[in-house]
């Protein structure tokens, strides 16, 4: 028999009330949650803007900003101080600051935002790749300052935009930079947009799903506050959205996100607690819960059932496409479960696969290797087993079968094969690292049992 100080086993179903979840979230005007990834040429103003932002919107507040000028002056970069906002330390969570910098979250009136990965640190490319393939859009930064454009167009701009297309991002707000730099001058802005545009388009981006901004990270004209009409009569009046802060609450996750079965990787597990002795958060990828579901934890392939969502620290009967959750989970034996494994709908689960198809683009020369396979925070041991072409980056045609390389920059179909079965479903993102570098990322096209 039991002894009081034995964890009790909560194993009752929770009835589920059959709420029409989609419903009750068009009605219920709760804030949506959007991802991004910040990208651009360096010292094109990413850090700067972001900080910008999240001073503007009160988030950080002027005595830590003080203190970062401090800091950045003590090592000869005084102009870096809003840029210092996005590598602030656990002291400013603990002195009260309402929103968590260091996991880069933020809200305005209608959004819940996570900034997906902290631009400014030193190994941009990695953490932009682990962010783009999990990032709703892309917010583009260009230093409109003349020469400075066109040799981040020869450099990481260009590089920047392909990746995170071929990283599956659809959608790409173009934060034209530095306007103060140029006087706020029309012709030079429409230029710029004028090439990046076409330069996008090219890159897979279709045009409804580009949004420009002209804006100035250092002085915060467009940024949450309206550039003043003196500086750019031509802007202000006719343009929604006029600032950037605009242009990131402009997205919404889409009606397929919402309907499509739920996907929520497991980025914390919580074990212990009295009322709820097992408990998980992560973002739902896709699809929608209510308390009473069934689910399918996945590698495991075991059934358990929510007792209990909370968002915000507070109950919830429901959750969507988006939302940070917590979720109580019963019917299911914790060994079952681990960070970065994928709860789904138990009607529609991510079948465990052994090998897929993907077309990547490569940032080292790819041949048939060991790889580790990335999604999100899963990660798996295995390798290239087949080279099945290179293709045309911008069309798409076969350019070579059977490739016994692929050189970095290219793109190209390869197969892989896993050294362990894993979850995933077309058209997830997926990263190839090997010896601690980030070998390609890719789209999955066909997965094998
Ligand atoms: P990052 O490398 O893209 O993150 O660029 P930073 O944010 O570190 O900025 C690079 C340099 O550009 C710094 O010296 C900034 O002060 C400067 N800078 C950033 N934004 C602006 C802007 O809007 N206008 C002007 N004039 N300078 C800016």
């Amino acid at each position: 028999s039991l002894t009081l100080d034995e964890p009790q086993q909560t194993s009752q179903k929770v009835k589920s009330k059959n709420l029409d979840v989609l419903a009750e979230h068009a009605k219920a005007g709760r804030k949506n949650a959007a991802s991004f990834v910040v990208i651009g040429h360096v010292d094109h103003g990413k850090s700067t803007l972001m900080g910008r932002l999240l001073y503007d919107l009160k988030v950080v507040d002027q005595r830590s900003l003080d203190k970062y000028r401090k800091e950045a002056t003590s090592i000869g970069k005084s102009s870096f101080a809003l840029a210092w906002v996005m590598d602030s330390t656990a002291e400013e969570r603990e002195r009260g600051v309402t929103v968590d910098i260091a996991t880069n979250n933020f809200e305005t009136e209608k959004t819940k935002f996570t900034i997906l990965d902290a631009p400014g640190h030193r190994d941009f490319i990695p953490n932009m790749i682990a962010g783009a393939s999990q990032a709703d859009f892309a917010v583009l930064v260009i230093d409109a300052g003349t020469n400075s454009f066109e040799a981040g167009l020869k450099g990481q701009t260009r590089e920047h935009a392909q990746l995170v297309r071929s990283m599956g991002v659809q959608r790409i707000i173009v934060a034209i930079n530095k306007m103060d730099s140029i006087n706020w001058a029309q012709d030079r802005f429409e230029e710029i947009q004028q090439q990046i545009s076409a330069f996008l388009t090219t890159t897979g981006f279709q045009s409804k799903n580009i949004a420009f901004i002209p804006c100035s990270g250092l002085t915060g004209e467009n940024v949450v506050t309206p550039a003043p009409e003196k500086a750019a009569a031509w802007y202000t009046k006719t343009s929604s959205p006029q600032t950037l802060v605009q242009a990131l609450e402009a997205h919404e996750p889409t009606k397929a996100a919402l309907s499509s079965p739920l996907r929520i990787p497991i980025s914390d597990i919580f074990r212990g607690g009295v009322q709820n002795p097992l408990s998980i958060s992560g973002r739902i990828e896709a699809g929608s819960c209510q308390v009473g579901d069934s689910l399918i934890a996945m590698p495991a392939n075991e059934s358990c059932s929510i007792k209990g969502i909370e968002i915000d620290n507070a109950p919830a009967d429901w959750a969507v496409a988006g939302q940070i959750v917590t979720l109580h989970l019963t019917e299911i034996d914790p060994v079952h479960l681990r960070i970065a494994d994928l709860l789904c709908d138990a009607r529609k689960p991510v079948p465990n696969i052994r090998s897929f198809t993907t077309k990547i683009l490569a940032f080292e020369h790819v041949l048939p290797m060991t790889v580790d396979v990335h999604r999100g925070r899963m990660h798996v041991p295995g390798r290239i087993a087949s080279m099945v072409c290179v293709l045309d980056k911008s069309t798409g045609n076969v350019l070579k079968k059977k490739p016994r390389v692929v050189q970095p920059g290219s793109v190209a179909r390869v197969t892989v094969e896993l050294d362990t079965a894993v979850p995933l479903e077309v058209p997830g993102r997926i990263v190839l690292r090997s010896g601690g570098n980030t070998v390609a990322a890719g789209l999955l096209e066909e997965v094998h049992a």
